[in-house]
């Protein structure tokens, strides 16, 4: 018997808060209050408290993020920038937007992130920024990158959009580098109802140069200094997330105990997970499966109603997007097999102890069915 296991359920992130958060928005509707209002601020200082950052700018999204935290460093043409081949486009995209070079790093084979061994051996007179992503929802070892950013006189633009709350050592990702870009997209674990994202610093110049960027480029209205974005967090939004914010540290420890609860039910059959280090808070934006068996294994699960998906088939360095960069297939060997070989299966923080059985179950059907 087939039922569905889904991966988003919106009903629940407001819960029964819902009448009182449409009440404000009914009145942000007739007030006409829209645009960069006291909502606004009083999200961004929320989540500057929270990710424990001086300064944060809300932005339209988190690839304006990217874009804004590069053009507030004044990266540009001629500017190499460092992140990894397994990413979402954004990351890459961004940093040919502003006409800079991305340059690709391979992933390390057990934590799915950027290899840090690899970092040193890509860096030229004209690199600018280490970017890395702190993907999946795992935070990045920092130490590593912060280290060397120092000995080369590096900015680093941390890509959270998939670690809200992930910490290291206590501390937030996105608070730790130089500028940190967040998403607030609603696949993510604090999700707007529409687009939204966030850039962070403790830099006070580098806030008043992103603050300058996402706002058409002005220093005080009609006089435009710099080339700038329209880049606001909108304020039904920020309204929404302000909300949200206060659930996030319970959704995220129930992430993090529906990924044990998996591994656990998943032990013995022929598969591996992204590895988890102690000291480290992830928070499974995405729960990772890997296997050789990848493309089999995804009917199964969608055959039996598991919405189980493919989070990213094609690495960055063979994206026609990016053709132009000259990468060919077999120059980031481990990207790839990732691509290959990972499935995301349903992970959102109402997931009951009974979906996670039956999602389990259907795994292990899959591999015993032919007695592997
Ligand atoms: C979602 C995401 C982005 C882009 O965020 P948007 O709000 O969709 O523009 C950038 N980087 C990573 C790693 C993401 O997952």
């Amino acid at each position: 018997m087939s039922r569905a296991v889904s991966r988003y359920n919106y009903a629940a992130q407001f819960g029964p808060a819902l009448p009182a958060v449409m009440a404000d928005v009914e009145q942000m509707l007739v007030d006409g209050r829209y645009i960069l209002t006291a909502e606004v601020s009083a999200f961004e200082q929320a989540w500057g408290a929270y990710l424990g950052v001086k300064h944060v700018r809300g932005v339209n999204t988190g690839t304006d993020a990217l874009i804004l935290a590069l053009l507030a460093l004044g990266v540009g043409p001629g500017d190499e920038v460092v992140t990894q081949a397994n990413t979402f486009y954004a990351t890459v995209a961004a940093i040919r937007l502003v006409g800079a070079t991305p340059v690709l790093v391979d992933a390390d084979e057990e934590t799915f992130l950027i290899d840090a061994a690899r970092l040193e051996e890509v860096i030229t007179p004209r690199t600018r920024v280490l970017m890395p992503v702190h993907l999946f929802g795992k935070p990045t070892p920092m130490g590593p990158i912060l280290a060397l950013a120092a000995k080369h006189g590096l900015a680093v633009v941390e890509d959270a959009a998939q670690a809200h709350g992930a910490k290291i050592a206590g501390k937030c990702v996105g608070a730790i580098g130089t500028v940190g870009c967040f998403s607030f997209h609603p696949s993510k674990n604090l999700a707007a109802a529409g687009d939204g994202g966030a850039v962070v610093t403790n830099d006070d110049r580098l806030a008043e140069a992103l603050q300058q960027r996402r706002e058409l480029g002005q220093c005080g209205q009609n006089h435009h200094v710099v080339l700038g974005l329209n880049s606001k967090l909108d304020a039904i939004q920020a309204r929404i997330l302000h909300y949200k914010l206060a659930s996030l540290e319970a959704w995220n420890a129930q992430r993090r105990r529906l990924a044990e609860a998996y591994r656990e039910r998943l032990a013995d059959l022929p598969v591996s997970f992204q590895q988890v280090h102690a000291g480290e808070e992830h928070v499974f934006h995405l729960f990772q499966v890997r296997t050789d068996r990848r493309d089999d294994l995804l009917c199964a699960l969608q055959a039996a109603g598991v919405d189980a998906i493919v989070r990213y088939p094609t690495p960055i360095h063979l994206q026609p997007a990016f053709a132009d960069q000259g990468w060919r297939r077999g120059q980031f060997p481990i990207a790839e097999r990732l691509a290959d070989e990972l499935l995301c299966l349903p992970m959102r923080p109402d997931l009951g102890s009974d979906a996670i059985d039956y999602v389990a179950d259907r795994v292990r059907a899959f591999f015993h069915r032919d007695g592997r």
